[in-house]
Parts: C-alpha cells; structure tokens; sequence
C-alpha cells in the first residue's frame, strides 16, 4: 500500500465547553449555558485540517480506553483520517475544559492531557512504516518530548514542526525540522528571548535559530500574515483580510495549509500564502474544528 501524504503526530483532546455570562471566582459556582463537546487538541485539529484540504492523513496518538475516546477516533475517522495508530491507552483522554465568557469572547481553560501524555518513543516507533512513508510529518507539542523526537528522527519526508505550546527544545530535535512554524510568543520561548515586536526583532530572533537548527522558520503574526526566514533571506507573507469571528486553531489551519503547499512542490513563502489563506477562513468562522475550511474553500474568494 502506498504512503499517506502527511503523518500528524500529536493530541486529541475532547473540548468541553460551556458558554457563561461570567467566569466565576475561585470557589464561587455560576450557571453557564448547554455544554459543547467537540473534538480538539492540535494534533487532531490539524489532522482534520490536512483531511480537509485533500491530504491523505494519519493521526498518531493515543485516547484512553474510554467513550471519549472512542468518539473522538470515530469523528476523526468520519474526516477521512487513517487513525489506526491513534492507540487507546489505560488513561483518561485528554480533556480541554473551556469557560467560554460570553460577550467578549475571552476562554478560561484547563487541560488536562491524560492519554496524550502516554505517547512515548515506543509508541510512535509502533507507527514506523506510517512515518517513514509518509510525504511530511506534522508535529506539535501537546505531546512529550521524547515522542516528537522519535517521530522526526523517522521521519524521511518534509518535517514541519509547530512548537506549540512553546518549551525550550534540544537543539538535535530542531536540527531535524524542516520548517518551524512558531508563533511571535512561541519564537520567544524557544530562544529564551523577549517577545519579538518590530518585523526586524522577528526575523533576527528567527535568523538566531537557523545554524544548527530548523532549514527555515515561518513565524505566524495574526492579522499581520506571515514571516519566512531562511539562510537566503526573509520574505513577508500578507494575511488574507477578513472579518475575524473567532481565531480559534487558526495556527493549526495555517500548518494544514503550508504543509498542502509544500506538498503540491511550492516553494516555501507560496505554501506559507496558502497557509493563510487556509487561516483567514478559520478565523472567519466560529469554533475550532467545525471552522477548517476544504480546498474548495481555499479556491473560493474568503468572506
Ligand atoms: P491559534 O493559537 O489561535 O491557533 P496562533 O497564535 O498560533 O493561533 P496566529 O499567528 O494568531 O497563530 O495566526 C495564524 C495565522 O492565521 C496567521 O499567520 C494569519 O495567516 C491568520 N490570521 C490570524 N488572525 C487573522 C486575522 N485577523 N485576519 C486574517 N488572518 C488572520
């Protein structure tokens, strides 16, 4: 059988969320709103993501042996993701409880990352023929350290990395990356530095990680698109201009995109353009996963 296009490694969590008109003080209980359950976590989001824009996916990861689990596997694989290696294992599943403020939009959020926690070197190595042909592999890090090691250190595809949430990083991990996608905030922690602010700031922290590290890195700015540096130079990508609704995985929309382009063979600052044109219509849309947009989506003009 042939390879899949790409070979997400990462969480899957299950969103709960519950709309309230404010969030309550410690020890204080308000009545919210009908509750939502919902897939989330990057690894799945950004596997739906690829899913969507026509890629041939896999997830690897791990769900607990649980309902949610169960559920979650299922929604994935309704998305068209290959999710034999999503393992469920003796733990919870991830859990994402979110107190969605209404009125300013603003979430209060607590993970806790049960199953996800388990996917150890040993698992992603029981995934060793699905990494190794794969064409890319998307990372993130919701995941332990030594689990994204092993899976680039399989990998013989593109390695596209998304340091999310930010820690520092073993230069030999980064040494494998293809191409980092941080975020300013991200870029920040992984050079022990301030945040970047001037577009001068961002490319030279950028720049900073380049010898020994990742081949390039694409700094995501929000409504300000996109960075592209690498030993050539730096380019800035635009953002699409939309009517933001709610931002929500427009990182993992954008990774989708990228790795979609870099798939199709454009060169680097084309894939980060589709990239964000994949995350302006997420940023569109309410929600997480219900807001990633098909390739019929990106060949459409944005909202
Ligand atoms: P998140 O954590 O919400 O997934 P992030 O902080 O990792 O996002 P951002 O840099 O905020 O990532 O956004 C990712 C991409 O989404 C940007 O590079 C840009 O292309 C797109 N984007 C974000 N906000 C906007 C906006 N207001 N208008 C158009 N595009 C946007």
């Amino acid at each position: 059988m042939s390879g899949v296009d790409v070979a997400v490694v990462g969480s899957v969590n299950l969103d709960l969320t519950v709309p309230v008109g404010r969030v309550p003080r410690p020890g204080e209980t308000v009545l919210g709103a009908d509750a939502r359950r919902g897939p989330g976590g990057k690894g799945a989001n950004q596997a739906v993501a690829c899913a969507r824009l026509g890629l041939r996916t896999a997830m690897i990861g791990c769900v607990g042996e649980d309902a949610d689990g169960g559920m979650l596997a299922e929604r994935l694989r309704a998305e068209g993701v290959d999710v034999r290696h999503l393992v469920p294992v003796p733990a919870p599943t991830g859990l994402a409880m979110i107190i969605l403020e209404e009125g300013d939009g603003e979430s209060t959020i607590v993970v806790s990352p049960g199953a996800n926690g388990r996917l150890d070197a040993g698992r992603v190595r029981a995934a060793e023929g699905t990494i190794t042909g794969a064409r890319a592999v998307l990372a993130q890090l919701e995941i332990p350290i030594p689990a994204v090691a092993e899976a680039v250190r399989l990998a013989t595809g593109t390695v596209v990395l998304n340091p999310a949430p930010a820690r520092p990083l073993p230069r030999e991990l980064l040494s494998r990356v293809d191409v980092l996608v941080p975020n300013r905030h991200e870029l920040a922690v992984l050079c022990q530095a301030p945040t970047p602010e001037s577009p001068d700031e961002v490319a030279d922290l950028a720049r900073s990680l380049l010898p020994g590290g990742p081949r390039a890195v694409v700094v995501t700015l929000g409504a300000d698109g996109a960075m592209v540096v690498t030993a050539d130079g730096v380019a800035r990508v635009p953002a699409v201009p939309v009517r933001a609704v709610d931002a929500t995985a427009a990182g993992d929309s954008f990774c989708a995109g990228l790795v979609a382009g870099l798939l199709a063979g454009e060169p680097l600052a084309e894939a980060a353009a589709r990239g964000c044109r994949a995350a302006a219509v997420t940023v569109s849309r309410p929600g997480a996963i219900d807001a990633l947009p098909t390739a019929a989506d990106l060949a459409a003009p944005p909202a």
